[in-house]
């Protein structure tokens, strides 16, 4: 990895979804929101290669199930505070509703952690 010095703050270069290695160059390319994310072969700003090796993302699941947990939770605790009421039996509709709503930013989120974590 080369050493730009232009390294920015690390959990903004993940939410923006940057290089890990220039911080300038997008991990994936801009599509519209119905299609999956298709990630840059190369980053365009230093040419830093986003796929390591092949199967370099597998590690990329177990980061999204980690943020499908998180979320399910924190929306099991939204339905048990905010709705006491609730039936039980649509506790876990709105937690296969939230993870599915957020299954695209998921998809990015976890690679991008993991090309972070993992950067070599
Ligand atoms: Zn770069």
């Amino acid at each position: 990895m080369k050493n730009t010095g232009k390294r920015s703050n690390l959990v903004l270069n993940i939410l923006k979804e940057r290089c890990p290695n220039c911080s300038q160059g997008h991990v994936f390319k801009k599509g519209n929101l119905l299609k999956m994310p298709v990630m840059n072969e190369k980053c365009e700003a230093c040419g830093y290669k986003f796929d390591r090796e092949p199967g370099y993302f597998l590690g990329a699941m177990y980061v999204s199930y980690g943020i499908a947990v998180f979320f399910g939770i924190l929306t099991y605790l939204a339905c048990y505070f905010f709705f006491p009421s609730l039936q039980v039996i649509y506790i876990p509709i709105a937690i296969l509703f939230v993870i599915l709503a957020i299954s695209r930013k998921n998809f990015k989120l976890s690679r991008v952690i993991y090309i972070h974590l993992f950067p070599w």
